[in-house]
């Protein structure tokens, strides 16, 4: 278990080898397996261990393998490609990982994660690289999940420098950036600076993404957050209002696009999960963001409507949510969002109900065939 006494490295490339990959004092211990990563202590050996290292160590190991003796230039060089690129991949995977962790809320483990993943952006793009500031991000976010607002500041501080150092960082970047500053300024009460960093935050988005896209609903969202805080609630109101249609209408087109049909080609034997396209793909970071967003406004409508039910916004959201359990194969969870909608007004609605429910049928009877069959065997 990490406490709250550690100070956790900014990760620049390191001159001796001897430090603690965790907290980067001296080590006087080395994982057995790899023979290549240190630790100060048992408490983070475990740490690493159970956050990422477990499941890099033998990528690690091979990745220090000597190189064997290599006859020409031109070996050398592709056996130096090859290893590029096995450290990307490495770094994407534990970033992955990272990201994955803070969804679930696993602070602790987020960090070594991230870590590892900027231990090898630094090996690979040197340390000024805009591509390093993912990882600063979810750094910088497990350390505010963890309370420690101080460390999340540092990562943060240290994104912002590299931003500098760089002359056109992508968009996509900054907003980001300017986002997680505004939820670390939000848990300092500077609400003030909070809504500076997210009509930055906005302005980047949608120049990148266009003004209606999904990714410009969580700088909204937090938009709609500092109003409600600083208790001017028809602000929030018309923000929670943009949010629930951008997430709305991402998450219709998301179900047109019938990406869950899959899931009935699968049982049929006509397609792999591969062969979706990507853009039809609901993705991880996508998915947990919207549960969370969609929850939000949905208990925010419940408790500001006691005495007068925004109806129409109420069957929005609940619609969008039975979608994104529908997207998530969370089936059982869809028909009971769906029960959820009355005096509906809304004819789209009913069209997206009568697509789920169809497929729902089809699959149960599937599955009870292929049961009959399996049995009948
Ligand atoms: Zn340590
Ligand atoms: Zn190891």
């Amino acid at each position: 278990m990490v406490t709250a006494e550690i100070v956790y490295p900014l990760a620049f490339p390191k001159n001796t080898s001897y430090k603690c990959e965790i907290c980067d004092k001296p080590a006087n211990r080395v994982c057995k397996k790899c023979h290549c990563t240190y630790y100060c202590s048992e408490e983070h050996q475990t740490t690493d261990w159970n956050g990422i290292h477990e499941k890099i160590c033998k990528s690690l190991e091979d990745l220090r393998k000597k190189q064997v003796f290599l006859l020409s230039e031109e070996e050398r060089r592709e056996k130096d490609r090859e290893t590029r690129e096995r450290k990307i991949n490495l770094m994407e995977m534990t970033r992955m990982i990272g990201q994955r962790h803070l969804f679930q809320e696993r602070y602790e483990q987020a960090i070594p994660a991230a870590l590892s993943s900027l231990k090898l952006a630094v090996d690979v793009y040197g340390p000024k690289s805009v591509d390093l500031i993912p990882s600063y991000l979810i750094l910088a976010e497990a350390s505010l999940g963890l309370k420690h607002l101080g460390q999340c500041w540092e990562y943060l501080s240290q994104a912002q420098y590299t931003v500098l150092q760089n002359p056109n960082p992508p968009l996509y970047i900054t907003s980001k950036l300017y986002r997680n500053l505004a939820q670390l300024n939000i848990a300092r009460k500077d609400y003030e600076e909070a809504l500076r960093n997210l009509a930055n935050d906005v302005y980047d988005a949608s120049t990148y993404y266009g003004t209606e896209h999904h990714k410009v609903a969580g700088g909204y969202f937090l938009l709609g957050k500092v109003f409600k805080l600083l208790n001017k609630l028809e602000v929030t109101d018309s923000l929670y209002k943009q949010v629930s249609d951008m997430w709305y209408t991402h998450l219709r087109k998301l179900l047109e696009s019938r990406v869950v049909w899959t899931d009935m080609d699968q049982i049929l034997g006509k397609k792999e999960e591969e062969e979706v396209p990507s853009s039809a793909k609901l993705d991880l970071s996508t998915e947990a963001e919207a549960h969370i967003t969609l929850q939000t406004l949905l208990s925010y409508r419940q408790e500001t409507s006691i005495k007068q039910p925004d109806q129409l916004e109420l069957n929005k959201i609940n619609h969008a949510i039975s979608i994104l359990h529908f997207l998530s194969r969370d089936y059982t969870k869809v028909t009971e969002t769906m029960s959820r909608i009355t005096d509906n007004q809304l004819t789209e609605i009913d069209e997206d109900q009568a697509l789920m429910i169809k497929f729902l049928n089809q699959l149960g009877q599937m599955r009870a065939l292929m049961k009959k069959q399996q049995s009948s065997l």
